[in-house]
């Protein structure tokens, strides 16, 4: 029999977008309910995405570190893998995180139902709970955060365990040894990185002419030098047009852009070609909501769908799909459920790339810039004159400052370099607080930091950079 309650915030969905708008949405004192398959709020972002993917990441990054170790004179012998204790660590931190978001949800007196949601209205769910009982609740307002899932290649579909998606990547049955990674994008190259640490033979296909296609193509450069030294093989411009499964490999039929065809054979394959949004089966049909061709959920600068009672966050919501976007649309959501005067208007959504060497950039990007025609002053201080990144022995690095040339503010900020995801902290505060060159030059940045690197391209701007000689042409 089907039970029904009600409820004043329903949010639907627990990742990072959905708990922080519930946690914000009960410190502002609403009544509130959020419903998630999971035991604990954590989504993709803490049980199969960012999270596990850093645990990995770090690992990859001290195996890499012991090699390179010897030109210091440090050598270490070959590294024994303990695959299940490998595993469990990784496990162990997505538990103790998970646990905890369960904990700030209990302490907040949030209501938790475990389950799945459809719209039957636009105030009414239908939630089917694991054990399949079905019950239905009702709400003043929503706030949809279901998220994304991989994207598939259709007439590419094997179902097979030696083909992965991200999920399973991250699962490490085995250390294959050879993969081939299908999408050159950030999640194919950081699961690559952690996949050659570990010691199987990574190559990386990708149909555009370059990797990471949205990032601009100096901070690329400067990653695709190193992963061509670690991974066997980076093909671009490349497609993959069929695969089929054999006993002990999948055999893999390429395209290049002429035409031409080859097939190679891999232990496994990983296919990451991007994120679809889970708009599909949640009832939409029985709202007013409408979504844009890629099955985005169209809203408001305060996040508000076409039904007035319902907000939609984070993934589902469009790009960039990334974690700490969508909680600050969740708590934007929140604060307008709760009546305050809020909107969404990031100036600066940072993006990182936990590869080796990482990549990260925020604001405006050179290729926007150009296709939009915006006129900037772009200063490049190369990491071969930070005292930091020479103690380190990471000369391979790049921070670049973006500025509009006639009132001197910053406008975007692009690093390539150890660490870089940290760094660009400083380039979202800037640009959120419409820093000027003057500004970031004449902040004192500790010495020998990496982020003497942003004052220093701030210095480039006035033609006074300590550590390199290039004065400004009159
Ligand atoms: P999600 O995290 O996708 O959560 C949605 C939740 O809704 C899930 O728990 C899902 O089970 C639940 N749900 C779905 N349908 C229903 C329903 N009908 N009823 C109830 N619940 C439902 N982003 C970063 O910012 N940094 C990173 O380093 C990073 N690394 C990543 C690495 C990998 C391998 C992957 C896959 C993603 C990574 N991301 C990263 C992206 C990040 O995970 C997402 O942007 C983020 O999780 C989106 O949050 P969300 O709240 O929109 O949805």
């Amino acid at each position: 029999m089907e039970s029904s309650i009600k409820t004043h915030l329903a949010v639907i969905g627990g990742g990072p977008g959905g708990y922080a708008a519930a946690f914000l949405a009960a410190d502002l004192g609403l009544e509130v309910t959020l419903i998630d398959p999971e035991a604990n709020p954590g989504g993709v972002c803490l049980y199969r995405g960012c999270i596990p993917s850093k645990a990995l990441l770090h690992i990859a990054k001290l195996l890499n570190e012991t090699e390179e170790a010897a030109n210091w004179g440090v050598e270490f012998q070959k590294p024994k893998i303990d695959l299940g204790k490998l595993r469990e660590y990784k496990n162990g931190v997505v538990n103790k995180l998970t646990n905890g978001t369960g904990q700030l949800l209990k302490q907040r007196n949030i209501s938790h139902i475990r389950g799945r949601a459809v719209f039957l209205d636009s105030h009414t769910l239908e939630i089917t709970k694991p054990d399949n009982e079905k019950s239905q609740l009702s709400f003043d307002f929503a706030i949809l955060a279901t998220g994304s899932r991989p994207a598939a290649i259709s007439k590419l579909a094997v179902d097979s365990p030696r083909v992965m998606n991200s999920t399973s990547a991250l699962d490490l049955d085995d250390i294959p040894g050879s993969l081939l990674v299908i999408g050159g994008g950030y999640i194919g190259l950081e699961m690559g990185t952690v996949y050659a640490a570990l010691g199987s033979k990574v190559s990386v296909v990708e149909m555009m002419p370059g990797l990471l296609p949205g990032a601009d193509r100096d901070l690329v450069r400067i990653l695709s030098k190193r992963l061509e030294e670690r991974f066997e093989n980076i093909m671009l411009k490349t497609k993959v047009v069929e695969m089929k499964t054999l006993k002990e490999s999948v055999k893999v039929t390429f395209e290049n852009e002429n035409g031409e065809r080859e097939e190679k054979k891999y232990e496994k394959v990983l296919i990451s070609i991007g994120r679809k949004p889970n708009s599909d089966s949640i009832g939409l049909e029985n709202t007013k909501i409408e979504t844009d061709k890629r099955g985005f959920i169209l809203v408001d600068e305060q996040r508000r769908t076409k039904e007035a009672s319902i907000y939609a966050i984070g993934d589902i919501a469009g790009e960039p799909m990334l974690a700490h976007k969508a909680s600050h649309e969740g708590r934007v959501a929140a604060e307008a459920i709760a009546g305050h005067k809020t909107a969404y208007e990031p100036q600066a959504i940072p993006a990182v790339v936990f590869t080796d060497p990482e990549i990260a950039w925020c604001g405006l990007t050179e290729n926007e810039a150009k296709e939009k025609g915006i006129k900037v002053e772009v200063m490049r201080f190369p990491w071969a004159a930070s005292g930091r990144a020479i103690t380190m022995d990471r000369t391979d690095g790049l921070t670049k400052l973006l500025f509009d040339p006639e009132t001197e503010r910053i406008l975007g900020m692009g690093i390539a370099g150890a660490g870089a995801g940290e760094l660009i902290a400083e380039g979202v505060l800037a640009i959120e607080m419409a820093a000027l060159a003057s500004d970031i030059k004449l902040s004192i940045h500790a010495h020998p930091t990496l982020s003497e690197t942003v004052m220093e391209s701030a210095e480039m701007f006035f033609g006074q950079a300590t550590h390199v000689y290039r004065p400004k042409r009159k």
